[in-house]
């Protein structure tokens, strides 16, 4: 088995499942599906992240939607298996001994992707040390870089001290782990017996090497002063060396030394591998489309609708597209099914009394200003003229914002006072600590997805297609993957103007009569009034985009293009 591993996929999150708190969101949630992917379609693969042995974290939310944040408990032994060997990496002059844990990924057919957690709570390092494998996204810089240091680094030495000697392709998924090409590099001139790295070593190096780049938002692009680089990493010469690979002066940037270390860089729609092209002139940038692994995310009433209906669905994501010939009141009866276990549930979470009967909006994802989540809110007093002439609708939300990210919390109490003023006309829920499991209910549970990002800063954006999987329509502001999965009254609808494949320039109330707009002369209608055409474009959001947007899809295009 070993032998097979051949492509190393690096991230600093991955979900596996509920109960293991190793992910934020989307780029976790990515990496999971893809790992799932690859078992099922027998692509040789492992991977490998850090333990989070206190999660990102667990979120509750006080009457005024201010969100609280604790550590996870979760009981490491019951997820994942010690391994023996260790290895170490040096952090600021320390020794870190380090330890990792393996998580077995078993595919539709049997195959196995393993997933190593690196973890150095070990009693041979020092307190700080031992916390470095404990917090997903916390600490300060510093704290960030030792991470880094972990998952690039003693990555690959854990890697080698498996017995993995066969790995051909190391995968970046996002530029946390590119700290791993140091290590490479360090190997190659190693290996030579030299002393400093010359273009060959560079040139060995980036053949092996991928990159995936996940968000326009400079925020997501991480840097670190050279001084902090050097007190932690030492390897001063080397630095120097690598001058021009990390980019600009004072700065270390983890995003350059990815772009030039890797034969084949991309981005994760196609919108944005433009975007990326522009933010990162004169590198070859690719994209490829990210998906949603469909076993996971269809819900139970439509994982049975399919095993009736489309044979082999879930080792052949593609034969989605024969849902066309599902009869329409048996879609519509998965739906209500799947709706209805959720609305029960958003009511014991909530007190919200939502109605099994009621145009239900869904928006769940991180609570990140640029994702603009009370958008809807602009205008209440537009929002209840609309529930009481065109028809009445009940709306869910959950997501968290990142501990830091003042602006983030600040935007989940704006959608609770909105919650608070619309009453009693409309009903808003906000469902606390949203994970897998939430994810899945929403996406499955409402009738209508909405995004409503800033263009172009969101980079795809994967709970759409979850939600196309279970037959619900977007309705989406065109920016990311809803570019290329929109197509306007057949597989949802667009906020803003329609068909021009371009993302429009944004301006938030603009948008926002957009929103209304559509909701109101569109939406609504469709749902109460033409409920047989309101089916017929759940049915096409699964032939067209659950066939398409899925990591079926995806995995085979990094196999074609980057991994051969
Ligand atoms: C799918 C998912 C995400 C990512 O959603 P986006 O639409 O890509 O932002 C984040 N968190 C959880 C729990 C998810 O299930």
């Amino acid at each position: 088995m070993n032998d097979l591993a051949s492509i190393a996929y690096f991230s600093m999150e991955v979900a596996l499942e509920e109960g293991m708190p190793t992910y934020s969101g989307g780029l976790g949630v990515l990496a999971g599906d893809t790992i799932r992917a690859a078992a099922d379609l027998r692509v040789p693969m492992l991977a490998m992240t850090l333990l989070h042995r206190k999660g990102y974290f667990y979120q509750r939310l006080d009457p005024n939607g201010s969100q609280i944040g604790e550590p996870v408990a979760w009981v490491v032994e019951d997820f994942v298996r010690e391994m023996t060997p260790r290895v170490s990496v040096a952090i600021e002059g320390r020794t870190v001994e380090l330890r990792c844990w393996r998580y077995e990924t078993r595919g539709a057919g049997g195959h196995i992707v393993l997933v190593y957690f690196l973890d150095a709570d070990l009693p041979e390092n020092s307190d700080w040390d031992r916390t470095l494998t404990d917090y997903l996204y916390g600490g300060d810089q510093r704290y960030r870089l030792c991470q880094e240091v972990v998952l690039g680094i003693g990555g690959v030495r854990m890697l080698r001290a498996l017995g993995h000697q066969n790995v051909r392709r190391f995968h970046m998924n996002e530029s946390h782990s590119s700290l791993l090409t140091l290590e490479l590099l360090i190997e190659e001139t190693e290996k030579a017996g030299k002393r400093s790295i010359t273009i060959d070593d560079i040139v060995a190096v980036k053949k092996r090497c991928i990159f995936t780049t996940h968000t326009p938002v400079p925020a997501g692009h991480e840097k670190f002063p050279i001084a902090l680089v050097r007190s932690v990493l030492g390897h001063e010469e080397l630095l120097a060396e690598m001058k021009n690979l990390i980019c600009c002066g004072d700065i270390f940037h983890l995003t350059f030394l990815g772009l030039n270390l890797s034969d084949y860089v991309n981005g994760v729609a196609k919108k944005h591998g433009e975007i990326s092209r522009l933010m990162f002139s004169g590198y070859n940038i690719d994209a490829i489309t990210n998906g949603v692994h469909a076993a996971t995310w269809a819900s139970g009433s439509f994982q049975e609708l399919y095993d009736r209906y489309v044979s082999g669905w879930k080792q052949d994501n593609f034969s989605l597209r024969y849902a066309l010939s599902i009869p329409k009141q048996e879609i519509w009866d998965a739906h209500m099914q799947a709706k209805r276990q959720f609305i029960r549930y958003v009511n014991r979470q909530t007190n919200a009394g939502m109605d099994f009967d009621v145009l239900t909006l869904g928006f769940a994802r991180r609570a990140a200003t640029y994702k603009r989540g009370d958008l809807l809110f602009q205008d209440t007093l537009r929002l209840k003229r609309i529930a009481s002439k065109a028809g009445p609708f009940q709306v869910v939300y959950a997501g968290k914002a990142h501990p830091r990210d003042e602006d983030g919390k600040e935007l989940i109490r704006r959608i609770f006072q909105s919650k608070e003023a619309l009453k009693p006309d409309i009903k808003v829920a906000y469902l606390e600590n949203y994970d897998l499991e939430i994810g899945k209910m929403i996406t499955s549970g409402v009738d209508v997805w909405l995004n409503t990002p800033q263009p172009p800063l969101e980079a795809s954006g994967t709970s759409g297609m979850k939600a196309a999987l279970n037959g619900v329509p977007s309705l989406s502001i065109l920016d990311g993957w809803w570019i290329e999965g929109c197509i306007e009254g057949v597989t949802g609808w667009a906020i803003g103007e329609n068909g021009t494949g371009e993302a429009p320039r944004s301006d938030r109330s603009e948008d926002a009569r957009w929103l209304y707009d559509k909701l109101e002369n569109v939406v609504i209608p469709f749902f109460y009034r033409d409920r047989e055409r309101f089916i017929d474009v759940m049915v096409h959001c699964i032939a067209l985009n659950g066939s398409f947007f899925n990591t079926h899809r995806m995995i085979q295009q990094y196999v074609l293009k980057a991994y051969l």
